[in-house]
């Protein structure tokens, strides 16, 4: 049912495609998805912070001041800073809500440098995208973290497992919840389908408080995992 909802919008956009010819999701200038003055307007981040204290961080990995409370995670590589009203954040909303997984290429090759994902990649087995509840990803047909997930371990020449992990209770959606109220919102909602590789890159499209990722890589753990690294396109500032 799923993969027939995800063809018949693949269809109908080719279709559409064909009677309008595409534009830029950023500026609607005709031509690719994302154009090249789009493309170069994204700016990534220069350097990797520890995702707990915010310390400058070697591939954003834990610090060791941090890592004794928060050793779900062994770090989170960040592509660029979500910012309200940006290009990025109008971006990450087609690309995740207007159907638009083309896009998932332009902008992992363009917030991750070959460099940091080669090194990631040298750390974890396999990529396993955060996963959405089989309610919603019915009703939006496709899960965009799979997606990248797909992308970033095709490029780095990974195995990657959209089945491992599953949300197994409905969970508000975090955008308008204060930070102690996404922790209780994803506490306990995720588990595995059977052991877990021991290496694991957990894969989202936007992070704001490590709640969804802590309470994915705490299932992970559960199964088997030793390691589970993050990575997401952008991080909210705002983390309260
Ligand atoms: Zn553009
Ligand atoms: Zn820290």
């Amino acid at each position: 049912m799923r993969s027939l909802v995800h063809w018949l919008r693949k269809v109908v956009s080719m279709c559409f495609g064909l009677l309008f010819p595409g534009c830029c999701v950023g500026c609607r200038r005709p031509g690719e998805s994302l154009c090249k003055i789009c493309y170069k307007e994204i700016l990534p981040l220069t350097c990797q912070y520890c995702p707990v204290c915010g310390e400058e961080s070697v591939l954003g990995k834990v610090c060791c001041g941090c890592a004794g409370n928060h050793d779900d995670l062994y770090g989170l590589l960040v592509g660029a800073e979500f910012c309200p009203g940006s290009l990025l954040q109008r971006l990450l909303h087609s690309f995740k809500y207007k159907h638009h997984p083309e896009l998932a290429g332009p902008l992992v090759t363009r917030l991750f440098s070959e460099d940091a994902l080669w090194e990631v990649a040298q750390i974890v087995d396999i990529c396993v995208p955060v996963p959405l509840h089989s309610q919603r990803l019915r009703e939006r047909g496709w899960n965009q973290a799979e997606r990248l997930a797909e992308e970033i371990a095709g490029k780095q020449g990974l195995v990657h497992d959209a089945t491992l992990l599953c949300r197994e209770r409905e969970t508000k959606s975090q955008a308008h919840l204060h930070r102690s109220e996404r922790y209780a919102n994803v506490q306990d909602a995720f588990v595995t389908r059977g052991p877990s590789p021991p290496h694991v890159l957990l894969v989202d499209d936007v992070a704001t408080t490590l709640a969804t990722l802590e309470s994915c890589a705490r299932a992970l753990k559960e199964a088997g995992a030793k390691v589970v690294y993050a990575v997401v396109l952008a991080r909210s500032r705002q983390r309260q």
